[in-house]
């Protein structure tokens, strides 16, 4: 692939095509990150999805690496152990870091990380 496309944050419906530029008719958002993807016209829908595919990594892919249950750290420092990973991982930019969307197993709490974070706090470096 020559180039590609990074999901970006939108919170509009309606917009430009990431692809040709023309209007954009279709969001393609990170899943369980409904503000966070790529706009499509209807002629491009299918190298929006590859740049989608190359910029994402699945969360079942990513619940494969760690336990059931992930320590997360959050904002006041203490440790947590009780977190899942609940979307899939997205990378903004070109060498820019994964983020993805956590949540407490309770459903009362979610955070987006960086997956270096998630790692680095389970120990898988
Ligand atoms: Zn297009």
């Amino acid at each position: 692939m020559n180039k590609l496309v990074y999901p970006h944050r939108s919170f509009m419906r309606t917009g430009v095509c990431d692809e040709c530029a023309k209007k954009g008719t279709k969001f393609y958002n990170v899943n369980k990150n409904p503000y966070i993807g790529l706009m499509s016209c209807d002629d491009c829908i299918q190298e929006i999805k590859k740049y989608l595919q190359h910029t994402t990594i699945k969360a079942d892919d990513l619940r494969k690496n760690f336990n059931q249950s992930i320590n997360i750290k959050r904002s006041n420092d203490r440790m947590e152990s009780d977190w899942v990973i609940h979307g899939d991982a997205f990378q903004e930019k070109k060498d820019g870091p994964f983020w993805v969307q956590v949540r407490n197993r309770h459903n009362t709490l979610s955070k987006l990380v960086k997956l270096s974070d998630v790692n680095r706090w389970n120990n898988r470096v």
